[in-house]
């Protein structure tokens, strides 16, 4: 790498990939990015980036290619086999792959990738699309330190709080225990909504005064208005918070950590989809417990 900036490679440009790859155009990289959606192409080239037709194109000059696709099959189709990252990128780069996905996934891709000269850090996020947009994304980070010090510059222009949490697979299980904390404040939140709105007291007025005192949370402040207008545009998908349940159950399985209320809400959550709701946003577990207290929705 020359003292320039590093010239980056981004594959995935989803809710959270094309606000966080516009974030580093406008910080002076020079972003060549590849993903399915044309018009999601189309709104890069918009931003100042360049849109390639391959992963090979995207990734043959890259200095720093980042991924971020929906879970660990996506990562696994964008790395491995005659298009992939590792058949194509130059030795020497860093792959961040800043999806969340299971920690072994990340684990055996650094390993793969060691063969071909590639380094790998696994760096999933929280903060959700807002996070996203205004670049304060928390970002927890698995690998070896010298590669987390070269990605640092980069994750800054994406992030506030940014951690090396340990080797390869350890972003995801910090990640993983994040997903757990999420899922159960949204449950916790809409069974409040729905008591506070059967027991008939204003329900703003209950949610503002809640999220000044020891209830109050980031969950809250973010979802608060979904709750009131009953707005379930995405935001987080219920489908991509199944899969993540699925990723801490099993996970503390393995290493024998019993997770009671996780396995709960887990089933809510599956249950949601089950139903048609895994397309909207995850505060729409406030729909389950509405069905659970009787109501059409
Ligand atoms: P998304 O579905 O909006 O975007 C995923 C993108 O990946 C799509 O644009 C798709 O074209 C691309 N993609 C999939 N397969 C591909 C392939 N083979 N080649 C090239 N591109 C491919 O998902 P998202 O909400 O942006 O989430 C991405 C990741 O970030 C997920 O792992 C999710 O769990 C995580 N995440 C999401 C949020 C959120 O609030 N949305 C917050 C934190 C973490």
């Amino acid at each position: 790498m020359s003292n320039a900036l590093p010239k980056i490679a981004w594959i995935g440009l989803g809710i959270m990939g094309s606000p966080m790859s516009e974030n580093l155009i406008k910080a002076g990289y020079d972003v060549t990015g590849f993903t399915l959606e044309q018009d999601k192409l189309d709104r890069l080239t918009a931003a100042g980036g360049t849109a390639a037709g391959s992963i090979a194109e995207a990734v043959r000059d890259a200095d720093v290619i980042v991924t971020m696709v929906p879970a660990s099959p996506q990562v696994e189709a964008i790395s491995y086999g005659p298009d992939g990252i590792l058949e194509n990128a130059r030795s020497g780069a860093l792959l961040i792959d800043m999806s969340s996905i299971t920690p072994q996934t990340s684990v055996d891709l650094a390993k793969a990738a060691q063969d071909k000269g590639i380094r790998v850090l696994d760096a999933p996020v929280s903060g959700g699309e807002a996070g996203a947009i205004e670049a304060v994304l928390s970002i927890m980070v698995g690998g070896e330190q010298a590669d987390f010090d070269l990605a640092k510059p980069i994750l800054e222009a994406l992030g506030k709080t940014i951690v090396l949490c340990g080797p390869h697979g350890s972003g995801q299980t910090v990640k993983a225990a994040n997903q757990l904390i999420v899922a159960v404040n949204i449950q916790a939140c809409a069974e409040a909504v729905v008591f506070l709105e059967k027991s008939g007291v204003d329900l703003k007025a209950a949610l503002d005064v809640l999220n000044g005192g020891l209830a109050g949370s980031t969950v809250l402040t973010r979802k608060k208005d979904n709750f009131l207008a009953r707005d379930f545009k995405p935001g987080f998908r219920i489908d991509l918070h199944h899969k993540d349940m699925g990723i801490v159950t099993d996970a503390a399985r393995n290493v024998g950590a019993a997770l009671p209320v996780g396995a709960v809400v887990a089933q809510l959550v599956a249950s949601l989809r089950a139903q048609g709701d895994g397309g909207l946003d995850h505060s729409a577990l406030l729909r389950a417990v509405e069905r659970l207290s009787g109501a059409q929705v």
